[in-house]
């Protein structure tokens, strides 16, 4: 087929999520999973042209991760050769100051993006063992880059500096860069697009809710605030992350309790959030727990609606007009009750959410305020690998 595809990659540390992404219109001809990597008991699965295929057995390594992958395209298809495959893009985590754009991958950018294992120790070592694999299976494409961090490098200093010693910046990178760029550029161009506007005469506040949570504010197209910080751990109630407590918090605990450092971080990003609250981290079981009567389901939907309020009043305040509140992410495209319960009351914003249109079922981009709104609420599927895909080609020399 002749319109450009890429081969999207996102690398987790045990997994290999990737998708062929047609970069004109964004269908997806195949696309895969493969968990466990690393274990006895990895597993894949693979969508095809013909349907789903799940696969089970020992998977050591990005590498072997890519093959097995590449063995379901060719027993189940869809057929790659068929396809004018341009690109394989990956998502990387964080690029820090180096990266404000995705880059063609060279040896130079594989070390630039290995210095930045210091702020994100987690996340860019898989995605360095993902761009590994796929360049030892793909070596005659191009491979480009994409970072989460890359859309916020358009924050002023202001918004980025935290009130520490300056030469901590200097010295250690210490500064807020964001995450969620990906979806964020997406959402926002699709937002203006749905606005019927140049997306540089918007002001928007975006709301990407997913396992990970942030919110940004986005003047005419760049982002000027947005709330993860120097990792993903700062901000909005998340899945599993406390998002913002006491700074001291960690003080306290190891003084008091004796609690490593490595535990206390553990737990804030991985047993807090709807977790540490209600005990489900998938917001799905949170809603009907809450539906059920169950107090501490109730709590944690108040403090995640509550937090994401006060953040829309914070960015409302920093933008200083609004033309739309944007939701999006597998909670803020789905919770019809979380859009309602952080937006009530703020009609003297000019904020309104509509319960019939709210509560509609509505696949598409699409409004859920008054039509005469001053602020139009708006609910926005998020498309990152198409969003990949499109900066991919953008990339290409
Ligand atoms: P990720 O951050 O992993 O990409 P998603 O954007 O897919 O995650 O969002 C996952 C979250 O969306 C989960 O908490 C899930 O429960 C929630 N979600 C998905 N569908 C619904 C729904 N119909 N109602 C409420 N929450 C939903």
């Amino acid at each position: 087929m002749s319109t450009p595809h890429v081969l999207v990659v996102n690398a987790g540390s045990s997994s290999l999520k990737y998708s062929l992404v047609d970069a004109t219109t964004g269908e997806t001809p195949g696309d895969g999973l493969v968990e466990r990597i690393g274990e006895s008991s990895s597993t894949l699965v693979h969508q095809g042209p013909g349907g789903g295929t799940r696969t089970e057995g020992a998977v050591a390594d990005h590498e072997a991760a890519f093959r097995l992958a590449l063995d379901a395209f060719g027993e189940h298809g869809p057929d790659l050769a068929a396809y004018d495959v341009v690109a394989v893009g990956h998502r990387v985590v964080h690029g820090g100051e180096h990266f404000s754009q995705p880059v063609v991958i060279t040896d130079e950018v594989i070390e630039a993006v290995t210095d930045l294992i210091p702020l994100a120790p987690l996340h860019n070592p898989a995605n360095l063992s993902g761009i590994a694999g796929a360049r030892a299976l793909f070596p005659d494409l191009p491979h480009v880059a994409i970072f989460d961090t890359a859309f916020h490098q358009t924050l002023p200093p202001h918004a980025y500096t935290y009130a520490v010693p300056r030469d901590w910046v200097r010295e250690h990178g210490i500064r807020r860069y964001g995450f969620h760029g990906t979806s964020f550029s997406f959402v926002s161009q699709a937002a203006a697009d749905l606005l019927g506007k140049p997306l540089a005469e918007v002001n928007l506040v975006v709301a990407h809710l997913g396992n990970g949570a942030s919110i940004s504010a986005v003047r005419g197209g760049e982002s000027v605030e947005t709330s993860m910080g120097m990792t993903p751990l700062e901000g909005l109630v998340m899945g599993t992350r406390s998002g913002d407590v006491d700074p001291a918090l960690h003080a306290h605990l190891h003084r008091e309790l004796g609690w490593s450092l490595d535990e206390i971080d553990r737990i804030l990003n991985r047993e807090s959030g709807l977790k540490g609250l209600a005990g489900e981290n998938d917001f799905r079981e949170v809603l009907r727990l809450r539906d059920a009567g169950d107090p501490a389901a109730s709590l944690a939907f108040d403090v995640f609606c509550h937090r994401l309020r006060k953040y829309v009043g914070a960015y409302y305040a920093v933008l200083g007009e609004v033309d739309a509140i944007v939701f999006t992410g597998g909670v803020g495209e789905n919770a019809a009750p979380v859009r309602s319960a952080s937006l009530a009351g703020l009609s003297r914003l000019g904020i309104t959410v509509d319960g019939t249109l709210n509560e509609g079922r509505v696949a598409g981009p699409h409004a859920i305020s008054p039509a005469n709104s001053a602020v139009a609420v708006l609910v926005v599927p998020t498309n990152e690998e198409w969003e990949i895909a499109r900066q991919s080609v953008a990339a290409l020399p």
